[in-house]
C-alpha cells in the first residue's frame, strides 16, 4: 500500500523575460527606416490552484522541479515575443505552502483563488520602445529580466471540521464510513488506515460537515515512537474532536484508560487541540456484556466535561444521534482556521563587488548592464515605494553613480538600466 504523501519539497522557477531586438524597418527604395524592434515577451509564471480532484501529495514526490517557459525574444516588424505559458499547478485543498528555508507559510491554499508563487520575468525592451524626438535611431535593446524561482515545501493539512481520535480498532472507519458516502477500508487488524480518510456528512438540507478518520494514535506516539504524529498534524484544524471508544472493552481493553491515554497523547502533542472541544461515541454497545461499564465510562467522560453518546457503528445504532449532536455543536463553533501569510519575501542580497557595463550610445543614453544587476532588476517591482528605495540603495552602495560621474556623466543625462530608464540628477 503506497503511503500517504503530506509532505514535499519542489523548487520553482518562472520563466526569464525573452530579449529586446534591435532592428530597422526595411523597405525598397527606402535608404533609412525608423527603428522597429518589438519586446521580449514575459516569462510563463508559477500558478497554484488547488483541485479537488487531488487528496494527497503523491504527485510531488517523482516529480520535484517546476520550470515555467521562457519569453521569445523580439522579432524586427514591431514584433513582439510571445510570452512564456503560465504553469499551473494543481494541489490538494488545505495545501500550505512554506518557505523551505525558514518555514514560513506562504501562502495557505484553501481557498478558490489561483496564487502566484513565482512571477516571470519581464521581456526586455526592443529599440522600437526607445524612439524619442530626440533619439530617431536607437542602436539598443535591451536583455529579458530572469524570472523568481523559489524552494518551497507543501504541506497538507486537511480541512476537516470533524476529527475521529481513539485507538486502532475502535472502529472509526466503520463510524465514517456509516455516516458518510466515503468507502474507507475496514479491517480487524491494527493500522488499516494509513492515510486519512474524508467524508462528507450530510445532515440536513444545506447542512454538511467533513468528518476525517485519523488513523490511530498509539501510546508513546508523542514521544515518536509510532505513527501516530504525522497524523495528528491533520486534525490541527478541526473544529471538534470525536473521540470513539471501545465500550465494550472487545479487545481486553479498559474503555476508561483509553480514553485518559488518548488524551494524554493529544496534550503532549499540543495542549492546543487537547482543549478542541471533544464528543465521546461510546462505540460496540451492541456487545457490551456489563451495563455497568458504560455507566461507569460515562461518569468518567462527563466529569472530563465531554458528552457521551453510546453507539454502535456496526449496527448503526445511535449513529443518527451523534451526527445530530455532532452538527449542532459545529453551529456554535467558529470555521475552520485559515492560516495567515507569514513569509515576506525579502530582497535576496546581491553581490554588487561585479564590475558593470557601461557605455554611451550615439544619442547619449548611457547603458548599463552586468549578471547582478539584471537578477536585481527582476526582483524590482517599481510601481512599489519599498522596492523602489531598496533599488536606489542598492545601487548607490555598488558605487554605480561614483563611476557614471567619473565618466563624465551630466545631470539631465539618460541612463538606461534593462527596462528601466531615467534622467539622471546628481
Ligand atoms: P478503526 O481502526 O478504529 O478504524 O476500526 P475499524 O472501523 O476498522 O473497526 C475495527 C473492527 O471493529 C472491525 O472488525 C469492525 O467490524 C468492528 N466494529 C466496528 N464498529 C463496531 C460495532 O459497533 N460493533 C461491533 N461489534 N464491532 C464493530
Ligand atoms: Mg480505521
Amino acid at each position: 500500500m503506497a503511503a500517504f504523501i503530506d509532505k514535499a519539497r519542489i523548487t520553482v522557477k518562472a520563466g526569464n523575460g525573452g530579449n529586446g531586438v534591435v532592428a530597422f524597418h526595411r523597405e525598397k527604395y527606402v535608404a533609412a527606416g525608423g527603428p522597429d524592434g518589438g519586446d521580449g515577451g514575459r516569462g510563463g509564471s508559477i500558478i497554484l490552484q488547488v483541485d479537488d480532484n487531488l487528496s494527497t501529495l503523491m504527485d510531488f514526490r517523482y516529480k520535484r522541479k517546476y520550470v515555467a517557459p521562457n519569453g521569445m525574444d523580439g522579432q524586427g516588424g514591431r514584433k513582439s515575443g510571445k510570452d512564456g505559458a503560465d504553469l499551473i499547478i494543481r494541489v490538494p485543498r488545505g495545501t500550505l505552502v512554506r518557505d523551505a528555508e525558514s518555514g514560513e507559510i506562504i501562502q495557505d491554499m484553501s481557498g478558490d483563488e489561483p496564487f502566484t508563487l513565482c512571477r516571470g520575468g519581464r521581456g526586455g525592451w526592443g529599440n522600437l520602445h526607445f524612439a524619442t524626438p530626440t533619439r530617431q535611431v536607437p542602436r539598443f535593446a535591451k536583455a529579458g529580466l530572469p524570472g523568481e524561482s523559489h524552494d518551497v515545501i507543501l504541506e497538507l493539512k486537511l480541512l476537516a471540521d470533524v476529527g475521529l481520535i481513539g485507538f486502532p480498532n475502535v472502529g472509526k472507519s466503520t463510524l465514517l464510513s456509516v455516516v458518510s458516502k466515503a468507502q474507507p477500508k475496514i479491517a480487524n487488524y491494527h493500522f488499516t488506515t494509513l492515510y486519512p480518510n474524508l467524508g462528507v456528512v450530510w445532515v440536513d438540507e444545506g447542512v454538511s460537515f467533513v468528518m476525517a478518520d485519523i488513523p490511530g494514535i498509539i501510546e508513546g506516539a508523542s514521544e515518536g515512537a509510532g505513527l501516530g504524529h504525522d497524523f495528528l498534524r491533520h486534525i490541527d484544524r478541526c473544529r471538534l474532536l470525536v473521540h470513539v471508544v471501545d465500550a465494550a472493552g472487545s479487545e481486553g481493553r479498559d474503555p476508561v484508560a483509553d480514553f485518559d491515554a488518548i488524551n494524554e497523547e493529544l496534550r503532549q502533542y499540543s495542549p492546543e487541540l487537547a482543549r478542541r472541544p471533544q464528543i465521546v461515541a461510546a462505540n460496540k454497545v451492541d456487545i457490551l456484556e456489563d451495563p455497568a461499564q458504560l455507566e461507569r465510562l460515562r461518569a468518567h467522560v462527563e466529569a472530563a466535561g465531554c458528552a457521551l453518546l453510546p453507539i454502535s457503528a456496526a449496527a448503526h445504532q445511535g449513529t443518527r444521534e451523534l451526527v445530530g449532536k455532532i452538527a449542532q455543536l459545529l453551529s456554535t463553533l467558529p470555521p475552520v482556521a485559515v492560516y495567515e501569510p507569514e513569509y515576506v519575501a525579502k530582497p535576496a542580497a546581491v553581490d554588487t563587488s561585479a564590475p558593470l557595463d557601461i557605455r554611451r550610445e550615439d544619442d547619449g543614453t548611457w547603458i548599463v548592464e552586468g549578471a547582478w544587476l539584471q537578477r536585481l532588476m527582476g526582483n524590482i517591482n517599481f510601481s512599489d515605494y519599498e522596492s523602489r528605495m531598496y533599488f536606489d540603495k542598492t545601487l548607490r552602495k555598488s558605487g554605480l553613480f561614483q563611476q557614471l560621474e567619473e565618466l563624465g556623466i551630466q545631470d539631465g543625462d539618460t541612463v538606461s538600466i534593462y527596462d528601466f530608464e531615467f534622467e539622471y540628477q546628481r
